[in-house]
C-alpha cells in the first residue's frame, strides 16, 4: 500500500504528522483577485467546505495514490456516492442496465427515485451476455453492478461485461464495497467508475459513514449522449468535470472533515484488517459446513462454490469477510439469532466486530414478497459479517446457539 507517500496538499504550520482536521466552513482570501480565481476554477484554493476541504482532499488523494484513479470524490455515504454518480450519468429518457441483485437502497433509488425523473432501469441477468446485449441500446447511460452481490453472493464477469459495454459505448460502473482496493484492482478488469461505501472496511471499524467515487479516466465520454459535449473540452475527464463542477455541489453531500480524518486513518490499517477478517471468513465458511443445523453455506472463497473460479480470478483467494448460510426455516433463524452471545445482531458490514442479520425480515423487510423473490432473498438465509475476533470463538458461538 502506497498510502505513506501521500503528503498534505500544503505544509501544515506545525509539521503535524497526522492530517489536521480543518473543521472550517469557509476559507479567507488576501485579495479580491485571488478570490475570483478560486471561485471561477482558475486556482485550486479552498473556498467553502461543501465543495472542497483540505482534510477531505487529503483523504481523496490517499485513495487516488493507492488505486491509480485519475480522480476521487469523497461523499458522506455510499448512497450519496451512488446517487451522485447516477445523476451525473443519467437523464430523462436514458436507461441503466443492472441486476435485480442489489443493495436495498440502490434498488429503491433506481426502481423508485430515478424512475420518477424518467430514468428507466432494466434489471437483467448479468451472467447472461445475450440478455445484457438485448437490454442495452443507444439510450443506455451505464451498466451498474455490485462485484459480489449481497446477500446472494453472485459474481459478474467484469472483463466480459466491460468488453460488451465498451463496444456499445457504455461505461461500466461498479460498486466494489465488499472487496476493497487493497485486495484487487477494479481498473484492471475494465471498471470505468468505481463506487465504494467507505462506511464499511475503510472507516476503520464502523467509525463513520462515507462514500467514494473513483474515476479511472478510461472511458471515452464522446460516446455518452449526456456528456459528449463536455468530452470535446475535457476528454476522459468529462464525467469528473460534470460531477465536481455541478452535481456534487448541487446535491450537497460532500464528506465532512472529521469523517475524512477517521477514514484516512482507517486506510492505514485497511489491508491488515481485510486480510485478517477475510481469512477468518474463509476458515469459518469451511467449518460451518459441518455444523449440525446448517443446511448450506455460501461463500465464493469455497472451492465448491459455483463462482469460485471467477472469484479467484478477479479478487484472489480472499473474497471478503461476508458469508451467508441457510437454516431450515425462518423460525429457526430467529431462534438462532436470539441465542447468540458474542456475535452482534446488527446491520452493517466489515466492522471490527462480527455482525449478523436475517436480511429477509430486516433490510428487505418492507419489500413485497414478489420483489424479494425477484431479488432472491430467502426467508432461511442468515448473513454474517466476520470481524477480527478469534475464529474458534465465533464458531463456538454459532454452534452453541444452533444447539439451544
Ligand atoms: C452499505 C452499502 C451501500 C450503501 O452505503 P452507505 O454508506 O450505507 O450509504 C451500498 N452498496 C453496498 C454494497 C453496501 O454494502
Amino acid at each position: 500500500m502506497k498510502y505513506q507517500h501521500t503528503s498534505f496538499q500544503k505544509p501544515d504550520a506545525y509539521h503535524a504528522l497526522q492530517i489536521p482536521v480543518y473543521q472550517s466552513v469557509a476559507f479567507e482570501f488576501d485579495t479580491a483577485e485571488e478570490m475570483e480565481a478560486a471561485f471561477t476554477g482558475k486556482s485550486a484554493d479552498y473556498c467553502y467546505s461543501r465543495i472542497t476541504n483540505p482534510t477531505v482532499q487529503f483523504f481523496e488523494e490517499r485513495v487516488r495514490n493507492i488505486t491509480g484513479a485519475t480522480s476521487v470524490t469523497a461523499l458522506n455515504s455510499g448512497m450519496a456516492a451512488i446517487s451522485n454518480t447516477l445523476i451525473a450519468l443519467a437523464s430523462a429518457g436514458s436507461n441503466i442496465v443492472t441486476s435485480p441483485h442489489l443493495f436495498g437502497n440502490t434498488y429503491a433509488l433506481m426502481a423508485s427515485t430515478l424512475a420518477s425523473f424518467g430514468v428507466e432501469t432494466r434489471f437483467c441477468n448479468l451472467n447472461d451476455p445475450e440478455e445484457v446485449k438485448a437490454n442495452t441500446d443507444e439510450n443506455t447511460c451505464a451498466l451498474f453492478l455490485e462485484v459480489i452481490t449481497n446477500p446472494q453472493l453472485e459474481i459478474a464477469d467484469l472483463k466480459m461485461l466491460s468488453e460488451i459495454m465498451h463496444r456499445a459505448g457504455v461505461p461500466l460502473v461498479a460498486d466494489t464495497t465488499v472487496v476493497p482496493f487493497c485486495a484487487w484492482s477494479a481498473k484492471e478488469f475494465g471498471v470505468d467508475i468505481e463506487i465504494i461505501s467507505s462506511t464499511k472496511y475503510i472507516s476503520g471499524g464502523a467509525t463513520s459513514l462515507g462514500g467514494l467515487i473513483l474515476d479511472y479516466g478510461t472511458f471515452d465520454w464522446k460516446a455518452s449522449k449526456k456528456l459528449n459535449a463536455l468530452a470535446g473540452q475535457h476528454g476522459r475527464d468529462a464525467f469528473t468535470f460534470k460531477l465536481r463542477r455541478e452535481i456534487h455541489r448541487n446535491l450537497g453531500a460532500y464528506m465532512t472533515p472529521q469523517v475524512a480524518y477517521q477514514q484516512a486513518l482507517g486506510i492505514e490499517s485497511l489491508s491488515l484488517r481485510f486480510e485478517r477478517a477475510s481469512s477468518s471468513c474463509l476458515k469459518l465458511a469451511g467449518q460451518l459446513k459441518t455444523v449440525p443445523g446448517i443446511v448450506s453455506v455460501n461463500y465464493t472463497g469455497l472451492p465448491e462454490n459455483p463462482f469460485h473460479t471467477l472469484s479467484e480470478k478477479q479478487f484472489g483467494p480472499l473474497p471478503g469477510a461476508m458469508l451467508t448460510f441457510d437454516l431450515e426455516s425462518r423460525s429457526r433463524c430467529f431462534a438462532f439469532l436470539n441465542h447468540l452471545k458474542l456475535i452482534k445482531r446488527a446491520t452493517n458490514l466489515f466492522d471490527n466486530k462480527s455482525l449478523i442479520i436475517h436480511p429477509a425480515s430486516t433490510i428487505f423487510g418492507t419489500f413485497s414478497e414478489a420483489v424479494r423473490r425477484e431479488m432472491d432473498i430467502r426467508d432461511t438465509t442468515i448473513r454474517l459479517s466476520v470481524g477480527l475476533e478469534d475464529v474458534q470463538i465465533l464458531l463456538k458461538d454459532i454452534a452453541d446457539s444452533l444447539n439451544e
